[in-house]
């Protein structure tokens, strides 16, 4: 299973530094990267296509949206299709990002419905989950990642090719704050949700990656994809500068 090093931009960029910083990012690391690695890169929708043209004839190189809606087309003012994000080149979507849950106000039963759209049509899709530091203080962490992936996975065809399905463990208290959950939670949180993941899936949830995000930086990475069923990272603030990010892809 290739490790998945992925970028989420939020709401930052124009077209053209979105551009040249995947330019950039392709010059730094596309020759050097580990034959075990990919790199995906989700800006804001007005950057996909100059992320997705940047990253063209680059190996292991994907950009992807960072939400999306449940239908194909129609009268949904605002929104944007799996389809249209194929368009621009998309290969991943992004559901249930801590700031859709908890700023933006998506529930678990949407963010199932979105995950399991976005593998209908032919997205691989990216469920984040993480519990709020209350939520962990009141010693139900895994309460929370089991409701976030059972309801985020309820509708997912039985068929999918496990690859598609990748699950990120964002605790929302280390999320753009600085503050990294330590080995042992990131690892007792991964194993749980590899646990969680083969009750639904049975063994092909094995081959299913389970990345870490929350405050990844050049410095901590290394220590972090090392860790036991940590098959990638996603990354926020450190994601967009190219010279940061592509040391988090070589790390
Ligand atoms: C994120 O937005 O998914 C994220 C992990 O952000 P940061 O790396 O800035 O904590």
């Amino acid at each position: 299973m290739k490790k998945l090093m992925a970028a989420n931009w939020k709401m930052f960029k124009t077209w053209d530094e979105a551009g040249s910083t995947a330019r950039v990012l392709v010059e730094l690391a596309a020759a050097k990267l580990p034959e075990d690695r990919e790199v995906l890169v989700c800006p804001p929708f007005t950057c996909l296509k100059a992320v997705s043209d940047a990253f063209s004839g680059a190996d292991r190189f994907s950009s992807g949206g960072q939400d999306f809606y449940i239908t194909d087309e129609g009268a949904f003012t605002g929104e944007i299709s799996p389809a249209m994000l194929q368009d621009c080149g998309a290969k991943y979507g992004l559901t249930g990002h801590s700031e859709r849950r908890h700023v933006l106000g998506e529930n678990d039963e949407y963010i199932g419905q979105k995950t399991a759209y976005g593998l209908s049509a032919g997205l691989s899709v990216i469920l984040c989950i993480g519990e709020l530091l209350d939520e962990r203080k009141a010693g139900r962490v895994e309460e929370v990642l089991e409701r976030q992936l059972r309801l985020g996975l309820k509708d997912v065809p039985a068929d999918v090719a496990p690859h598609r399905i990748s699950v990120a463990y964002e605790p929302v208290w280390a999320i753009g704050t600085g503050e990294v959950a330590g080995p042992a939670e990131i690892q007792e949180a991964h194993a749980f949700t590899r646990k969680v993941l083969v009750s639904i899936f049975g063994e092909k949830a094995n081959e299913m990656r389970i990345l870490y995000g929350g405050s990844v930086k050049p410095t901590n990475c290394a220590e972090i994809i090392a860790l036991d069923n940590v098959d990638g990272v996603l990354v926020g603030g450190a994601s967009l500068q190219s010279e940061s990010f592509s040391q988090i892809v070589l790390a």
